[in-house]
């Protein structure tokens, strides 16, 4: 932790908004002398005499040369991001000016940030645990409402709170057993093994939750990986180019000129779903048969979706009958579509209709119906735990951390079963506890903070 210490000392300084012109750009420094530093090159007021969350118009000058025009945002310990000094400096969006004004400031002795050391500060300064400090992360790249809830809830708290108090009354159990490791002649119970084994469970149930919904937080973040498989010519490049809205397919009715996967991501009523288009394959007649093809066949395995879309006015029923069969019984949330309505007599749609209540009737060329398979695809991936707002993991670290807290956890109850001795029963819980705190940062390493922190951009 030395390190930590030393860096607190400098002052840091970066381009908090995106590189490259817009109309304004916001640099930001954080330390002790982050106003002691702003102060030299400002002009207009004394900032050191200012109170904090104001806002001050002036300029930037070098010597007797003015760089900008500016607005300097104050935030004076502890009431800031970082909980130390910061300056936000708004300036024209120009990179020369922004250059400029960088340059000029770690003259006068501020230390450009490394990726996400203002995070970094902010954990380390107790404003928020680890988890919630990698959540800035998730919120600053979140692209759906899916993962902007799932960032904002974790970001907000979480599952941290609860962790933390979990974490604290195991704590006193621990000490209490180690306790006991000291008055062994005696024979005394200050932990009541009841109590501790009520607990564990407690403990147990939260844990296996955040374990179950890190599935859902995985799509969530990543997208749910969906397939459109069917037969050549089916209409499946035309049916992603319609959801894309755009012509990033390559659609030809020459059977087999689609060559590689086509993958796109679709945001369909606020969830990103990874599409991706097994055409391509056209070895055989047989599509599935062609599916056998290892990599059409992994990602079959992966995916969360299974589109199935057959063209109406194929007379091979028996075929397509034969790879709907196949494809149920992978036993992934699997749909079936027909397409190309607009090509058929609308009495013999209408009958099918009816006949199959569950197959979802569309025209891929024509945009018809879509609103009605967007909506069933929707249905299928069960997003009612996200929707009430539910805490989800999202982080396969902490996925990592929760795995290993809950094996410590069910050793700790096999221990009480077993009566085993306190100092192991001590061992193990001290492990649930050490990977506990993985999750929420009381126990970190530099190693590990360096590498959360280095995935964030420089200026966060
Ligand atoms: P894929 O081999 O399954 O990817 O099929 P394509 O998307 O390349 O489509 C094959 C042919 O069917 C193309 O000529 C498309 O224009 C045509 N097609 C696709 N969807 C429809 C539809 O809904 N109606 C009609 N009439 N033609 C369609």
């Amino acid at each position: 932790m030395a390190l930590h210490f030393s860096q607190k000392e400098d002052t840091i300084i970066a381009l908090a908004t995106p590189q490259g012109v817009g109309a304004i750009a916001v640099i930001r420094l954080s330390g002790n002398n982050a106003i002691k530093l702003a102060n030299q090159v400002f002009y207009g007021k004394d900032l050191e005499k200012q109170e904090s969350h104001t806002i001050h118009f002036g300029t930037i000058r070098d010597e007797k040369r003015v760089i900008d025009e500016v607005l300097v945002s104050l935030f004076v310990a502890p009431k800031s991001f970082t909980k130390e000094n910061v300056v936000e400096i708004s300036t024209h969006g120009s990179s020369y000016i922004i250059n400029q004004v960088i340059k000029l400031l770690v003259r006068k002795g501020a230390r450009p940030a490394l990726p996400g050391e203002f995070t970094q500060r902010a954990f380390l300064n107790g404003q928020f645990d680890l988890a919630q400090a990698e959540a800035v992360a998730d919120l600053i790249h979140s692209d759906s409402e899916a993962s902007h809830q799932a960032a904002m809830n974790q970001m907000r708290g979480g599952f941290s709170g609860e962790i933390a108090s979990l974490r604290t009354e195991l704590i006193h159990f621990a000490s209490m057993i180690e306790l006991e490791l000291d008055f062994t002649e005696e024979d005394v119970e200050f932990a009541s093994r009841d109590d501790l084994r009520i607990l564990v469970e407690k403990l147990l149930r939260v844990v296996e939750q955040l374990i179950s919904s890190f599935d859902l937080g995985n799509v969530i973040k990543n997208g749910v990986p969906t397939v459109i498989a069917g037969k050549p010519n089916a209409g499946k490049s035309t049916l992603l180019n319609a959801l894309l809205k755009e012509e990033k397919a390559i659609v030809s009715d020459i059977a087999g000129t689609t060559r590689d996967f086509i993958e796109d991501e679709i945001n369909i009523g606020g969830v990103i779903f990874r599409f991706t288009d097994t055409a391509g394959i056209r070895e055989t007649t047989d599509v599935l048969e062609a599916m056998g093809v290892s990599r059409t066949h992994e990602k079959m395995k992966t995916a969360s979706l299974i589109l199935y879309l057959f063209d109406l006015g194929d007379t091979d029923m028996v075929e397509i009958s034969k790879d709907i069969n196949k494809l149920e019984n992978l036993g992934i949330p699997f749909l079936k579509v027909a397409n190309k309505v607009d090509k058929s007599n609308p009495l013999f749609v209408n009958e099918l209709k009816n006949s199959y209540p569950d197959t979802i009737f569309i025209s891929a060329g024509k945009k018809e119906n879509l609103e009605t398979l967007t909506s069933r695809i929707l249905e299928l991936v069960n997003l009612d735990k996200f929707r009430t707002g539910n805490t989800i993991v999202t982080n396969i670290r902490h996925y990592d951390s929760l795995t290993r807290t809950r094996q410590s956890l069910l050793d700790v109850l096999t221990g009480l079963d077993e009566e085993v001795t306190n100092d192991f029963l001590a061992m193990d819980i001290r492990r649930s506890l050490h990977f506990l705190g993985e999750i929420t940062g009381e126990i970190t390493t530099d190693d590990l903070l360096a590498n959360i922190f280095s995935k964030f951009c420089i200026g966060k």
